[in-house]
């Protein structure tokens, strides 16, 4: 069923607390917490809790949790004082995407290039 934890998915265990990691903030239906491999000195990854494959299946499925998740995205700008940063949502292996559970990229911190590569 859409939403539904997958046993095969990184960041669902994430949310489930079964792999480590440096959470900076969470709601009743988002987590965000710091990348692994940071692209710059601010690298924050928001999720929805519920497991969506990507962005487009996230805005699709459950609009309101993606609002909460761009919601997230100010947050996190907010308190890591980030004037200028970028919100990044790979979507496709052709574009990056990695992980199959829809995720956020807050990148800030230094200066950032337009277009990215
Ligand atoms: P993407 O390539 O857009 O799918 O992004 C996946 C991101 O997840 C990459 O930037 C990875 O560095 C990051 N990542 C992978 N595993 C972990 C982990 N265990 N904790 C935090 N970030 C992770
Ligand atoms: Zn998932």
């Amino acid at each position: 069923m859409a939403g539904e934890p997958q046993g095969d998915c990184l960041f669902c265990k994430v949310v489930a607390g079964a792999i480590p990691a440096t959470i900076v903030r969470e709601t009743e239906t988002t987590v965000a917490f710091r990348d692994i491999n940071p692209q710059a000195p601010t690298h924050v990854l928001v999720i929805p809790k519920a497991h969506y494959a990507d962005a487009a299946a996230l805005a699709a499925g459950a609009p309101e949790l993606a609002a909460d998740v761009l919601r997230e995205t100010q947050v996190i700008a907010d308190e890591e004082k980030l004037e200028s940063y970028r919100i990044v949502f790979n979507t496709g292996s052709g574009a990056g995407q990695t992980v199959f559970h829809a995720h956020a990229h807050v990148l800030g911190g230094r200066g950032l290039q337009w277009p990215p590569g």
